[in-house]
């Protein structure tokens, strides 16, 4: 039968068919060249099969033909309403302030530093008698980065040192004095310059917040200041956000991916202590706060700049790749224009139903339940003990968590596309889950270290 002797009700359906096949395909294209081959490979098979009806209807003629297509068409608008028409609770309503300061001493990183016979061991324990015994036994576990530790690889581990090494050299002059003469500024023209400037030195996202108290750690738990009550009455805080590889977080908790983590805490610390070297020369007080040296919390700074809220893991959920970020902050008292938060509910809804990050997680650190109260805000809280006692384990910083997350996958048009309908629909997040985890599992295999890495 030739196109111009159907009816428009089949050639429609026709077109739907193709361009059915074509999106499948090209979809299958781009899983092939993320390395994601059960999606490249179902993705095809679909492109086959799914345009078959529309094709079939439309070019066969029988009895029931125009009833059939009527059908088919009606049921595919139906899909495509459902799937695009904004639907849901839109925003965050509640009070997420949280309601008082986090003493740095009780992060696990911190503790892992303390001494056995040292006098701050002694001060801590006794303070905290309680933590003695886990942190006993997470000590006996080979460590981080250490030999006889799962994935012990003596070239990405040093690699991943030598990051953590460079970072170590920077954390001397992330503060200092600032130039006597102050240059007089236009906050709108200043905030927009050091935002394109942090992204043309890496960044992907860049935002400005007032910093406010409940953003600082109460009391110092790394370095010199160990102990002391954190002060900085900076009025803003700038916070960037640094891309981790998806080839380098695939093959978590291989150590590609604690490589890449060092390298981006470096590359983002890198940002922001020039960024605040800039600052300090234009006469204005500035710290960065870089990884082993942070007086606040980044995810809470990052979300309160408008850069994504905080989901399952505890992490900020950017929105175009997620957990997949390494992030710095800039305080200063140049002033600046502030962003807005996003108030992003959708995050906390489909991280409510998903808990793929929490079926994947080895130490069972991440919660299956749903938000609790927390210092006054409803939120979901890792075990910071049982995460940490992995790392010391495996040797690396696991990782598994941020590499299998749906919000993960690569920028590119395919996955914003879902990501955009996740954020527009409740129906839409739904089937979103349940197609994340149709292509590429619910517990997805790691994938192999990148050739580049295999020493
Ligand atoms: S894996 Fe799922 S539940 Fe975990 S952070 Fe990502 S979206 Fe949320
Ligand atoms: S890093 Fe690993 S152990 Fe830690 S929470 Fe994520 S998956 Fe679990």
């Amino acid at each position: 039968m030739y196109i111009n002797e159907l009816s428009l009700l089949s050639k429609t359906l026709l077109v739907i068919g193709i361009l059915n096949f074509l999106l499948l395909l090209f979809s299958s294209i781009i899983s092939y060249r993320e390395n994601e081959r059960r999606a490249a490979v179902r993705l095809l098979l679909l492109s086959v099969i799914l345009p078959l009806p529309f094709l079939i209807i439309a070019s066969v003629s029988f009895i029931y033909q125009s009833l059939l297509s009527l059908i088919l068409l009606l049921l595919t608008v139906i899909v495509i309403l459902l799937l695009i028409i904004p639907m849901g609770k839109k925003h965050i309503t509640e009070d997420d302030t949280p309601k008082s300061r986090i003493d740095e001493r009780d992060v696990m990183f911190s503790r892992n530093l303390l001494e056995p016979g040292s006098q701050r061991f002694e001060e801590y324990y006794q303070r905290r008698p309680e933590k003695r015994e886990l942190d006993d036994s997470i000590r006996k576990e080979p460590g981080y980065l250490s030999k006889g530790s799962k994935y012990y690889d003596p070239y990405l581990f040093s690699a991943t040192a030598a990051g953590f090494t460079t970072i170590r050299h920077l954390r001397q002059h992330i503060d200092g004095d600032h130039a006597d003469e102050k240059i007089k500024t236009d906050p709108e023209k200043i905030t927009c310059f050091i935002k394109s400037w942090a992204k043309k030195m890496g960044a992907v996202s860049v935002g400005v917040t007032e910093l406010k108290d409940y953003h600082l750690y109460a009391t110092n738990g790394r370095g010199d200041d160990y102990g002391k009550p954190v002060t900085c009455d900076h009025k803003y805080a700038i916070a960037l956000t640094v891309e981790m590889g998806f080839e380098m977080m695939q093959p978590a908790p291989l150590a590609s991916a604690a490589m890449e983590t060092a390298q981006k805490y470096l590359v983002c610390g890198f940002i922001a202590f020039e960024i605040a070297e800039f600052i300090r020369n234009l006469g204005y007080p500035a710290r960065a706060h870089i990884d082993g040296r942070y007086y606040i919390v980044c995810p809470l700074v990052a979300r309160d700049a408008g850069l994504g809220e905080i989901g399952r893991m505890g992490l900020l959920m950017t929105p175009k790749l997620g957990p997949r970020v390494r992030i710095a902050v800039v305080s200063t008292d140049l002033p600046l224009i502030t962003d807005k938060r996003t108030f992003d509910y959708s995050v906390i809804d489909f991280c409510t139903q998903c808990k793929k990050c929490a079926d994947v997680c080895p130490s069972r650190a991440i919660p299956f339940d749903d938000r609790k109260e927390i210092n006054g805000v409803k939120r979901w809280q890792i075990n910071q003990e049982k995460c940490f006692t992995m790392w010391c384990r495996l040797g690396t910083d696991c990782s598994r968590c941020a590499s299998v997350c749906p919000y993960s996958h690569p920028d590119n048009f395919l996955h914003n596309l879902i990501r955009k309908g996740i954020r527009n629909s409740s129906i839409f997040r739904k089937a979103a889950l349940q197609l994340d985890d149709f292509f590429y599992g619910r517990k997805p295999a790691p994938k192999e270290l990148p050739e580049w890495v295999r020493l």
